[in-house]
């Protein structure tokens, strides 16, 4: 199983569609009304003992640090990388701070998921200034230092990207060299619809620019040999190959779960403090009964539900957006879908031919990718 533990709810950034939403003021949505627990310390304060007794109970366990910036407490990381009895450990960072931690500890993480949303004006208009300068020498001192595992580049992505030329960037350039690239489009999160221009970005830039990155996807692998890693094509890609429906591809609630600053235990990271949807506790709970949550509302009727595994199971149950604006976003996944399944013939004669190799399509699941942009 997969776990995020969240290590504290600071951060030392304020980016514009994280923390920065909180200081915006949003209409009531449709959603359920969501209680917040008021009493969830800001920083993890549980028994270490207790977690490792938890996750000892789970010999496959995969612990995610999260925060916040889980990186501003580097005495914890460092602390569980040392004591936890777990062999498997991945950080979700904002790239900031990892010339703050020991190399050794560094080398622990199978996999480092670092926010970057693309050139330097854009990553800098989204997280501050001297953002991307700094996450760019981290990363650069990194790969320097002998990191040997998955490095992903996690963008967010809105009105203000051109999602072909950030993800081009990002993925050929010479300062700095990603294993792996993964974008999320801020949508569906908050009741912000009507204060953006999303519907025409989508209609205009977005879809547009994913049929031309899927294009290019194509391109390299019928010229170089080589599946370029891009987690939004990589992972619906490998099961369209395989014929292979989808349940929600982030594994929240069923396959990955997360462990709040009080030890209770929810589907997602991103669903803190929403107690009336714990499933668990590390105290009392047991890894393999650890209940399901799945995805709810219009996705379960979805014709296109197998693909799609209903994006966010977090805005199945807070639906910031309406119907309506949900269905603008829904566009973007059935347009992802005709791109990935029109290429699907020419993915399988470069394989059935030996231009590309099947395994490079291999790849963890529920690594913290949320695939499904
Ligand atoms: S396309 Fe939209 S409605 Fe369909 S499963 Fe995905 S998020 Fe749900
Ligand atoms: S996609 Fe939604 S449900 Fe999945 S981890 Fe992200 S916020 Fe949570």
């Amino acid at each position: 199983m997969f776990y995020h533990i969240i290590l504290t709810d600071d951060c030392n950034l304020c980016c514009s569609y994280c923390r920065g939403k909180s200081f915006e003021v949003y209409e009531e949505t449709d959603g359920e009304l969501i209680t917040i627990d008021p009493e969830l310390p800001a920083e993890l304060s549980i028994s270490l003992p207790a977690l490792y007794h938890f996750l000892s109970m789970d010999p496959d366990a995969v612990l995610t640090f999260y925060g916040g910036e889980p990186l501003m407490r580097s005495d914890l990381v460092h602390e569980i990388l040392r004591d936890a009895p777990v062999n498997r450990y991945m950080l979700q960072t904002n790239g900031t701070l990892l010339d703050h931690i020991e190399p050794a500890d560094l080398s622990r993480f199978e996999t480092i998921l670092v926010s970057i949303d693309g050139p330097e004006w854009l990553t800098d208009a989204n997280r501050g200034t001297g953002t991307y300068r700094t996450v760019v020498d981290n990363i650069s001192n990194l790969c320097e230092s002998g990191y040997h595992g998955e490095l992903i580049a996690r963008m967010t992505v809105n009105e203000k990207t051109d999602i072909y030329d950030a993800v081009t960037f990002l993925s050929d350039n010479d300062d700095f060299r990603f294993s792996s690239i993964h974008w999320q489009i801020d949508a569906n999160f908050a009741n912000d619809f009507k204060s953006r221009h999303f519907e025409e970005w989508v209609e205009r830039s977005y879809n547009p620019g994913i049929s031309m990155l899927v294009r290019y996807w194509l391109s390299c692998m019928k010229s170089e040999g080589k599946v370029l890693r891009w987690y939004p094509f990589l992972d619906p890609m490998d099961d369209l190959l395989s014929n292979r429906p989808s349940r929600l591809r982030c594994g929240a609630g069923y396959a990955n779960y997360s462990i709040m600053t009080d030890g209770n235990i929810a589907a997602c990271p991103v669903m803190v403090g929403m107690k009336d949807y714990y499933l668990g506790h590390i105290a009392s709970s047991v890894p393999a009964q650890l209940p399901e949550l799945p995805v709810r509302g219009r996705c379960t009727e979805c014709e296109i539900l197998d693909f799609c595994g209903g994006r966010c199971l977090y805005s199945t149950i807070t639906r910031p957006w309406t119907e309506d604006q949900s269905s603008v976003l829904c566009r973007t996944i059935t347009h992802l879908r005709e791109c990935l399944t029109g290429a699907l013939p020419e993915v399988t004669r470069l394989m059935t031919e030996g231009t590309i190799n099947p395994e490079s399509f291999l790849h963890t699941k529920f690594n913290g990718c949320e695939i499904i942009p």
